[in-house]
């Protein structure tokens, strides 16, 4: 039999370099390479300067070779005045930028980066990682309140992202019907802003653990619909939940074991008055599970950092038929987060 002829090699070589690429932004925003140029172009000898002024000195070639990696991955631009932020980067990569991407950036690098070396034994075990790791117990948002710079660092990461899919999510269905909103777990409020931005007589409740509420405010406040965002502390597996027609999950729900969720679900079904929703956003994979790769490594993602996982639509239906809502609907928005708005009918 004539041997068949091997396939190109490209994609293995190019998933071996994939985590120099990854940490090569990572240290670039970690280090404020972004940052430091956004008053224009600077030279290698100036920004060895800037770092050196400020007390955070680098090492000459080593900062050439990240500038220069940079400027090859499309960050940085290089011409005959130096290094100049890309578009890209300017929007995403500069803490300063409404749309920054540098909070989920830096908690990727100190926490995920690290989490993520150990999945041969998450995959071993079925578990997370934070006490291999750093030697902690618990889950995921016991470690993220440990520090004010790491809840904080945390929330702008889910704020970034948050901004790429909330105005997709509450527009890919009609909620014009509904008047109270209460988003549990909604962290900084980016939901509770992109639905009342959009519905002009909704008025929300960003709901979240006291810790996380007062970093909500500052962020609420920037939205020209802040009077009618309200945020309350509380605890959605413990307390009783507000008053709501419509309420929101999002990323929570892939959070949680199964019995966890399911016990929520029920509480937020049986909350609810006739007609009313939940509005849920979350990565959908495919019903074969083969894709999107985004949401399969997410999954992976909270494998290494929750008790959760990414579901299928039906795997969400199941869950929410069972807790008594008996309408479902998902439309796949094309942004980082998919919607699902489950209905409890009469
Ligand atoms: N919904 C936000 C978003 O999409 O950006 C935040 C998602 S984050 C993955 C999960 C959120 O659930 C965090 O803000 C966390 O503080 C909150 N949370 C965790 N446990 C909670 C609990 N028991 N009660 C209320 N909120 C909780």
């Amino acid at each position: 039999m004539a041997n068949s002829p091997l396939p190109d090699p490209t994609p293995v070589l190019d998933l071996i370099e994939a985590f120099r690429r990854s940490k090569t932004l990572f240290a670039a925003v970690a280090l404020g390479i972004f940052d430091r140029l956004h008053d224009g172009p600077a030279d290698l000898a100036a920004l060895f300067d800037a770092f050196f002024a400020a007390g955070e000195p680098v090492e000459l070639g080593a900062l050439e070779r990240l500038l220069d990696a940079c400027t090859a991955l499309g960050l940085l631009s290089k011409d005959e005045r130096g290094y100049a932020n890309s578009a890209l980067a300017s929007a995403y990569l500069r803490r300063g930028s409404p749309h920054t991407l540098a909070g989920y950036i830096l908690y990727s690098n100190r926490v995920l980066y690290a989490l993520w070396a150990n999945l041969e034994d998450a995959v071993r075990e079925g578990t997370s990682r934070w006490r291999q790791t750093f030697d902690l117990e618990g889950d995921l948002f016991r470690h993220l309140d440990r520090t004010a710079e790491a809840q904080r660092e945390f929330l702008a990461g889910m704020n970034g992202f948050g901004l790429l899919s909330s105005p997709r999510v509450v527009a890919a269905f009609d909620l014009g019907r509904f008047h109270r909103l209460v988003d549990l777990g909604g962290g900084t409020g980016h939901l509770a802003v992109a639905a009342c931005e959009r519905y002009r007589e909704l008025r929300a409740v960003v709901w979240d653990l006291p810790s996380v509420v007062e970093i909500a405010k500052e962020y609420i406040s920037r939205s020209s619909a802040a009077p009618r965002i309200a945020v309350e502390p509380g605890d959605f597996f413990h307390d009783p939940l507000p008053n709501a027609d419509l309420y929101a999950l999002a990323r929570v729900l892939h959070d949680w074991s199964e019995a966890k969720i399911r016990a929520l679900l029920k509480k937020i079904a049986e909350r609810l008055p006739e007609g009313g929703g939940l509005l849920v956003a979350e990565h959908l994979l495919d019903e074969r599970k083969t894709g999107p790769p985004s949401a399969l490594l997410q999954s992976l993602n909270m494998l290494v950092c929750t008790e959760g996982k990414e579901r299928t639509l039906a795997e969400y239906t199941a869950l929410l038929r069972d807790a008594g809502f008996s309408r479902v609907d998902a439309v796949k928005t094309g942004a980082p987060l998919d919607a699902i708005l489950a209905v409890k009918e009469a």
